[in-house]
């Protein structure tokens, strides 16, 4: 890993690299690239190079448009899915005014300054994302490569040598993988990544995405982390195992509790659950999300807590049970389609001010909350998520807590943008009305 400009420059030289892309994402998530030739490595990393910010989503207006992307040399790698000769390798950007003063449009920003906040007090945010997706034949339609199901092995089919590519593909880009699997439905993977602080891993995820998609793509076929591409089935989530440490000390645990967790892991689930409503259309954010938070397809539907039940919000995993390091608790309802940058920002805001505000964590729930009936469930005052985008969007602009996290500017862009993205699907007349609707009316 390097570590400075110099470093850089060395490996640049010495692997005889012909371009180095330079990475950034818009408020929604999707990877924005621009390449740079060595020979204006030396500038690019000096004084950032500059572009025009008004095409990019949720950046700005067309007449303030000058925008500086500034490489953090520590994000440099060599980009393993590209040839090996004349390699391209890549550097992940902050995005900064023509003044250099950070850009507040700049999603890595806003992770920034939330673990700022937390920095000074001495705590290390640590995340562990699960990000599941679908291999398709193309992106037309979502026509299955396999028929696999959980944990299925043999025989070893084409996904299984994919998901083996990807994997070596994350691996020599300094991406530590833990395991991988087939998931619940056909077609449908998952390899997880080991646990790390929140920025790196936000990075990572850019990257992840990035790598699962290309290495499909040069096998003639097409990945996806669509929410819930194919109705009927699972869909796609993002769980989230998360953790705050102080130094190597883990300060979720605490050996002599029940469940191993500390007051302040109890505070912080307890800020997620009250706050969850609000930063759904964070971890949420596509019309499509919300056909995957549907009872019966390991998805959460409603805001709770429990240590084994599945169709929990939040679990509290007991693989390890009194392991210090492994103390994290997960959280179940993001989707692998979120701007990992907001969505991390957003999950430690919440949990913080539980934490802050000393929220009273609930009783968990282990029963299967899908087979509660109604009335039990609002005797027991389950709430439930956001059951659309726009539902989400209500809850999200009330919100003070992602209004303050996200920054004015990028809580307005992206309520802006979904409004829009909920507008033209409102008005869209989709085949599921002909078919029903036309016969009977
Ligand atoms: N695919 C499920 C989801 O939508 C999760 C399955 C699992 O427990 O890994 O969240
Ligand atoms: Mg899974
Ligand atoms: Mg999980």
């Amino acid at each position: 890993n390097c570590q400075t400009k110099e470093e850089v420059h060395k490996i640049v030289r010495q692997q005889n690299v012909s371009f180095i892309q330079f990475w950034f994402t818009d408020v929604l998530g999707v990877q924005k690239v621009f390449s740079v030739t060595p020979s204006e490595l030396e500038e690019g990393m000096t004084e950032g190079m500059g572009f025009d910010g008004s095409s990019i989503e949720g950046f700005c207006r067309i007449e303030e448009s000058d925008m500086i992307a500034m490489p953090d040399p520590t994000t440099f790698q060599m980009i393993s899915w590209r040839p090996s000769e004349r390699p391209v390798a890549r550097m992940i950007c902050d995005i900064l005014n023509p003044d250099g003063t950070p850009y507040q449009g700049d999603p890595r920003y806003v992770l920034k300054r939330a673990l700022k906040k937390i920095a000074d007090r001495g705590y290390t945010f640590y995340v562990g994302p699960e990000l599941e997706f679908f291999y398709f034949i193309s992106d037309k339609s979502p026509e299955f490569l396999d028929r696999g199901g959980y944990f299925d092995g043999l025989p070893v089919d084409v996904a299984t040598d994919l998901r083996r590519q990807t994997i070596f593909a994350l691996q020599e880009m300094g991406i530590r993988v833990e395991y991988s699997h087939h998931e619940v439905a056909p077609s449908q993977h998952e390899i997880d990544l080991r646990y790390d602080e929140s920025l790196r891993m936000a990075d990572k995820v850019m990257t992840y995405r990035t790598t699962v998609k290309e290495i499909a793509r040069q096998n003639g076929f097409y990945a996806t982390f669509m929410p819930k591409p194919v109705f009927g089935e699972n869909g796609s989530g993002m769980h989230t195992h998360q953790s705050l440490f102080v130094g190597d000390k883990n300060a979720f645990f605490d050996g002599n509790d029940a469940y191993h967790l500390s007051t302040m892991a109890k505070h912080y689930i307890a800020g997620l659950m009250r706050h969850a409503p609000e930063i759904t259309a964070i971890c949420n954010q596509w019309v499509n999300s919300y056909k995957r938070l549907v009872p019966g397809y390991e998805a959460p539907v409603y805001v709770s807590w429990a240590r084994r039940n599945r169709s929990a919000m939040i679990r509290v995993p007991m693989y390890k049970p009194g392991k210090e390091q492994a103390t994290r608790i997960e959280f179940r309802s993001p989707d692998p389609a979120c701007n990992p940058y907001l969505a991390f920002a957003v999950m430690l805001a919440a949990g913080l001010k539980g934490v802050e505000k000393g929220y009273e964590l609930p009783e968990p729930i282990e029963e299967d909350i899908f087979e509660m009936k109604e009335k039990a469930r609002e005797e027991a005052g389950i709430r439930s998520l956001p059951g659309s985008l726009y539902e989400a969007i209500v809850a999200v602009s009330a919100s003070e807590l992602v209004r303050e996290t996200l920054g004015d500017h990028i809580f307005e862009k992206f309520v802006e943008n979904k409004k829009l993205e909920w507008d033209r699907f409102r008005t869209h007349v989709s085949r599921y009305e002909i078919d029903r609707y036309l016969p009977m009316l």
